[in-house]
């Protein structure tokens, strides 16, 4: 299902659809910041999304910006034609969609800093993109940007047994470090279910999770260092070998910042070596609340799970029926969960485990007993999406995350909230780190659907921050969450982290649009407020 964002101005063609937007939503400065607005075709002007609207000057320069471009990165690295810019139009939030400009791929850093100088000296916009699998939007082109491929960028530099990391360039896909690195007995720990397309680059703009990050870190906690290419085109270093360096920690700022402060070209991982064993158990309960408290006991109990994830009944059916492993299917709640070290220690914290969540009343308990069954317990998980798949025609996978402690709770209002909807939802979530992933069941052909959907979705990331947590948990922000982050952050919050990205981009050129709901001129922050974009004292000139 897709569903153009707009097209470009060039085309005379007025923009037509775009992201749910909640009328109630936001601050008043949200509500009437300086996003032109971008109706949805026939539906009420409340659901709309608003991008920074296309420069039309930009827009006419396009052919001298192509040529720019070509002068920087030759042969086949600059793509202008509308049909091969097609692959670009959407990532992985694939609702939306927006034809790039032009689409450039550089090979090497010099040329990355060249384009950025380029682009920064004549007002042109940048949008970065790894494997385009973002799914809030965050390499979701704009009309009148460049989109920065960073597929090329696809060799691992160097590996370092002895020290124990990967210089990797940031197109080099996150399963890509593990293959070279599992002959010798290493792997790359942060996980996340699309690890065969990702890119390393992508995963460190949006600080990506998987099943093995409860214990082993995020990717902001495997990334020793990056080279990053401000938007003037300097280059920095961040970090560097070492877990820790001196100086601010702006390697602590960059990892997460969704391709908004720099452009990485370069990035140190940790590798680690494979544990010794992995097993894993499968745990059934008659209701969530019961497999909720069995995950809240387990890490109170000082155990740290290599994972540990839940799917709801709605899930596991989907799932048993998609791969055929023996999910129990009278079960209201299923847990897999994994344990790995040595031997000892994993029989040990095997027994602590069972012994947990028969004292929370499991109906059924499996425990892997050699590697393939265990595999086999993880199969479903990870085939979970896309058997979710086979339940409607479309689902819209949510990304909240709260204390563990309040999942029951949690539960039973996405419950709540899906009578209200009138649309089902399945339940699929890295439960030790209650980080949520509700996919929620729509048919984008019903009239409606779509936008009761995103109203759903609204409401659970809205519950997620009043039980104590945050908007997101591992797929970030972009234009999906945008609107919703004055619900966690103040204004000062939020002004303060723009400050932030005024100092690295104070032109605001970089993947403009994404994260922040207002978009203030660095000049003005904190200052004024832009009101339907009349910026006070016009006359005087800004810096
Ligand atoms: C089926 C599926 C399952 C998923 N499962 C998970 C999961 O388990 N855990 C998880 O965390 N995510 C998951 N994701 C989301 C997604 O895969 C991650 O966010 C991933 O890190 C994005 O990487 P990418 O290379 O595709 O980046 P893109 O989608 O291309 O870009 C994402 C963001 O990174 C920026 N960016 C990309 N490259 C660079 C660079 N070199 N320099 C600066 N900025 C850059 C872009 O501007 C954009 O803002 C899933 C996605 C799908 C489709």
């Amino acid at each position: 299902m897709n569903i153009d964002v707009g097209l470009p101005a060039e085309h005379g063609t007025r923009p037509k659809l775009g992201l749910a937007r909640q009328r109630q939503g936001g601050s008043q400065a949200a509500r009437e910041g300086c996003y032109p607005l971008v109706e949805r075709q026939g539906i009420d002007a409340f659901m709309s999304l608003r991008l920074p609207e296309a420069d039309a000057d930009v827009l006419a320069r396009r052919d001298e910006i192509v040529a720019a471009m070509r002068a920087i990165v030759p042969g086949e690295g600059v793509i202008d034609d509308p049909d091969m810019l097609r692959p670009y139009e959407s990532d992985g939030l694939t609702a939306y969609r927006q034809p790039p400009m032009l689409a450039v791929l550089p090979e090497t850093t010099e040329q990355v800093s060249l384009i950025l100088r380029w682009c920064h000296d004549n007002g042109v916009k940048v949008v970065p993109r790894g494997a385009g699998t973002s799914l809030s939007g965050g390499a979701l082109p704009l009309a009148d940007a460049v989109l920065l491929g960073m597929a090329k960028f696809n060799r691992i530099l160097e590996i370092d047994y002895l020290d124990r990391i990967a210089v990797v360039q940031p197109g080099v896909t996150n399963l890509g470090v593990s293959q070279a690195v599992a002959d010798e007995g290493f792997y790359y720990a942060p996980d996340p279910s699309s690890q065969i397309a990702c890119s390393i680059g992508g995963n460190v703009a949006e600080n990506s999770g998987g099943v093995h990050c409860l214990k082993y870190g995020l990717t902001t906690n495997n990334v020793l260092g990056v080279e990053l290419v401000m938007m003037d085109g300097q280059i920095l270093r961040l970090g560097g070998r070492t877990l820790d360096s001196a100086g601010l920690d702006l390697l602590g700022v960059v990892v997460g910042s969704e391709g908004l402060l720099g452009v990485v070209t370069q990035v140190t991982l940790r590798i680690l070596p494979q544990p010794e064993m992995a097993r894993a158990l499968l745990i059934g309960f008659s209701s969530v609340e019961a497999a909720g408290q069995c995950v809240a006991d387990v890490i109170a109990g000082g155990i740290i799970p290599a994972g540990m994830e839940m799917m709801d009944r709605p899930a596991v059916h989907a799932a048993e029926a998609f791969v055929n492993v023996g999910y129990p299917l009278d079960v209201e709640a299923l847990l897999i969960v994994e344990l790995d070290g040595p031997e000892n220690e994993c029989a040990y914290l095997i027994g602590e485990v069972e012994r947990i969540a028969l004292a929370n009343g499991a109906i059924s308990c499996r425990i892997s007993r050699d590697e393939e069954e265990r595999l086999s317990f993880w199969a479903g998980r990870k085939a979970a999406f896309p058997a979710v798949g086979r339940l409607a025609p479309d689902y819209y996978c949510m990304d909240g995350t709260i204390p563990r402690r309040r999942l029951p709770q949690v539960l039973r209002g996405i419950s709540e909230m899906s009578e209200r909807h009138g649309l089902g939802v399945a339940n699929v979530f890295h439960a030790g780190d209650g980080n949520l992933h509700p996919l929620i069941l729509y048919d984008a052909n019903q009239p409606g659907q779509l936008e009761r959907a995103e109203a759903f979705g609204n409401d659970i990331l809205r519950l997620c921050v009043e039980v104590g947590g945050v908007l997101t948990g591992e797929h970030g922000v972009g234009v999906e969450k945008r609107d919703l982050m004055p619900v966690m952050f103040s204004e000062v919050d939020l002004a303060h982290q723009q400050r932030l990205k005024c100092a690295f981009d104070p032109d605001l050129l970089l993947n403009p649009g994404k994260m922040f709901p207002v978009l203030h001129r660095c000049a003005e922050l904190g200052r004024m407020h832009v009101h339907h974009g009349q910026v006070p004292f016009p006359e005087l000139p800004r810096f």
